[in-house]
Order: C-alpha cells, then structure tokens, then sequence
C-alpha cells in the first residue's frame, strides 16, 4: 500500500491511514510506503536552494529524503498507538540499491531480506519512499514523484499486489475538476498511462509504470478514504483498449526559436547533435537554425534546459541570427490507441476546435496522441470541446456499474 503526500498530509490524515492499514493487515501482511507529509519536499527544496542554486545534488538527496523519514516515522508511530507493531525502515536499510545519479537516481535492485524479517515477526513494515542507496553507499533520490517506483520496486521484489493511494480514485478521461463529464477509466495499459503523463496529466511516476510493466505487475490506483470506492487497473491488456481514452493537457508550454546566420548550414549537424538529449517536443533542426517545444510543468528540468540552450547559443555566438523563446501556448492531447489507423479522429478533432473557436498553432501526432498547439488562454475550451465530441457520454446507470 503506497500513501502520497496529500494522504499523509497531517497527523489526522497519518491517523486515518494507520487505521487503514492496520485493518487491512489483519488479514494479510502489509508492506506500507509513503511519501512525505504535504509540500514537505518542496519546501526543503527552497530552503536549499535559498542557500546555493543549484545545491550541491549529494547533500540535496540528504536533505529531501529526511521529509519520508519524517512521515514513514510518524506512520510507525501511529500504527503502535493502535496497538500493532510497526516498524519504520529507509530505502536504505529496506536494501533498494540504486545507480549514483542524484536527484533522478534508477532501481538497480532490491534485496528486501530485512523487509521479510520483519514480516515474518509479524510487523507492518513502514517504508519511506523516493529514496534508495547507491553501490557507493550514498543516499540518492529516485526524481520528483519517485515513491511511487519504491513501491512497484518493493511489489516486485516480494511479489506483492501494489496499491497506490492518494487523492483521486483513479485515472480519469479528463481532470474532473475541468471537465464536469470526466469518468473514471476502470482499466489502462501501461503504454496508454505514459502516453497520458507524457500529454501532461499528473499521474502516476513514469519510471514507476516502466518498471511495472517490465515486472508484470498490476498497480491499483484508488482513493485512500475507503468511502471511495473506485479504482483504476494499470495492467497488461486492458478490456477497452481502443479509440480516445482521455483529453490530457500542458498548461504552459514554450516554443523554441533558434536561428542560424545564413550560409551556417555545416553547423545544423552540432545543433541536433546538442539539442536532441535535451527532450523538447517536435525538435525540428535544419540549415536555418532549430525549432522546438518546452514544457514549463517540469520547472526544475525546464530551468537546465533553458540554460544549456543558453550556454548553446554563446557558443555559437556569431553564428547566431537569433534566440527566442515564444511563451504562453499550451498542449492539448487527445490520447488513446491505434490513432494512427482512425485519420477520422483527427478530422473530427479539428472540426471541433474549430467550431469552438480555438485556434490551432500546430499539430503533432504519434501513435498514441494526438497534441494540439494552442494558446494557453484557449486550453480549457479546447480540453472541454474535445471531451465533449470524443468521448463518448456514459449514462450514470454505466459508470455505476464499473
Ligand atoms: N516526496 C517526493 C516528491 O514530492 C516523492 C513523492 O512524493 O513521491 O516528489
Ligand atoms: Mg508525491
């Protein structure tokens, strides 16, 4: 059972999780994972970066993984106030070994012998996630949402069932508090849950779904006030896997304009070559320079970004016609699967911006998503268009029954 952060966000919620878990534990041993308490991480981000930007990334890793110690203690805490034993434990000592890349650190490996000792003695094992230790024994964290990949880690190793709580019961076909008509989906593919998080819906870590997906395991998203009863099933073939699933969008996006002096046309080769690892969208490099997107949701990794396309553009100096950066667009995506086979989709998607009086910058596809350029004062009437016109309306009596 994996707890987010607004799950633990205070001693009341803490109590309401304890006692979740511990009636659950009743019947089964429980491995319980958590992230920290609320806005925990960032604010010890900013106390950091108040002190030196960028902080050093060994002691940051330190520092952030103090905030699920804080919460997996106080978890343990709760859960022995209740009259079971519980035990707290840190990546570390639950033996989740990582590579040394700090700030964004992968799963090498779990040995979880101490998490089956303790088991075995009849504990709930409380475990602080984000965070595991390198073969150079040096505390790293897994990247901003990572506690979600401690937990398919830990379900792995013990092949264990892995339920992630938080706020929502479940992935939804748009943001319900967007779009009023959103339904739950009861069940998705791996590959259509990265698609969503790549389209920018908040959902679950993406390294979390990889290492699902390589493991085979199923991962339950639900609500964790139990009087919610829904859930969304992140597995292998799903039952409704064909057509639009969701609307997911970007709120802030910003367009690269990045041009050569002309003539320069030996040097598009260098650009691509220092571009291409940088992750922008529709990244388009030719003999007059580069083009491409940025999203602004991932802040920290925008910054980096932004300032090696600075660095870049220094280098090249008078080489350089020009260095913009258009902001103020947005993404909207309409994300499902076999798009590429249902040319009507898209037909119709344009049909309906249109009518709705958006205005269409650009338009970008893959397999699985069909994404839309937009200014981002006209995201929320395309998002609400084209969950209207593509998704189809399901009575309450039908989504009742899922
Ligand atoms: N506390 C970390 C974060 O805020 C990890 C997590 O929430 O999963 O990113
Ligand atoms: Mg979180």
């Amino acid at each position: 059972m994996k707890f987010g952060g607004s799950s633990v966000a205070d001693l009341e919620r803490l109590r309401l999780v304890a006692s979740r878990v511990v009636a659950r534990a009743a019947s089964q041993p429980v491995v319980v994972v958590v992230s920290a308490m609320g806005k925990t991480t960032n604010a010890l981000l900013a106390q950091a970066r108040a002190l030196a930007d960028p902080p050093p990334a060994r002691e940051l890793d330190m520092l952030l993984s103090t905030g699920e110690r804080e919460a997996m203690t106080l978890l343990a805490i709760a859960i022995q106030a209740l009259g079971r034993q519980a035990i707290s434990l840190t990546g570390s000592q639950c033996g989740i070994i990582t590579d040394h890349q700090h700030g964004r650190a992968r799963i090498i490996e779990v040995r979880p012998f101490r998490i089956l000792d303790e088991l075995a003695a009849g504990h709930i094992v409380i475990v602080g996630g984000f965070q595991g230790v390198s073969y150079k024994r040096e505390v790293t964290t897994l990247g901003r949402g990572g506690s979600d990949t401690t937990a398919v880690g830990l379900a792995a190793a013990l092949a264990a069932d892995c339920e992630i709580y938080s706020d929502v019961d479940g992935v939804y076909s748009a943001d319900p508090g967007e779009v009023p008509d959103a339904h739950r989906i009861p069940e998705i593919s791996y590959e259509s849950m990265q698609a969503l998080a790549r389209a920018g819906a908040r959902v679950l870590h993406s390294q979390a779904v990889q290492l699902a997906e390589e493991r085979g395991i199923a991962i339950y998203a639900r609500h964790s006030r139990p009087e919610h009863g829904g859930e969304t099933v992140i597995r292998r073939n799903p039952v409704v896997d064909s057509g639009v699933l969701a609307i997911a969008s970007d709120p802030a996006v910003a367009a690269l304009v990045l041009a050569l002096v002309p003539g320069r046309a030996r040097l598009a080769p260098q650009l691509a070559v220092a571009l291409a690892p940088l992750g922008l969208r529709s990244l388009h490099v030719d003999e007059r320079g580069a083009t491409g997107l940025l999203s602004w949701t991932q802040r920290t990794e925008a910054g980096s970004v932004q300032g090696r396309i600075g660095a870049l553009a220094r280098h090249l100096r008078g080489d350089l016609l020009e260095l913009r950066w258009r902001d103020g667009l947005a993404l909207v995506s309409c994300v499902g699967v076999g798009l590429e086979d249902r040319p009507e989709v898209g037909a119709c998607a344009c049909e309906v911006l249109k009518a709705a009086g958006v205005e269409v910058q650009q338009m970008l596809t893959d397999a699985r998503t069909l994404t839309f350029v937009v200014m981002a004062t006209q995201r929320l009437l395309a998002v609400r268009a084209l969950h209207a016109a593509l998704l189809p309306v399901r009575t309450k009596l039908e989504a009742s029954a899922t």
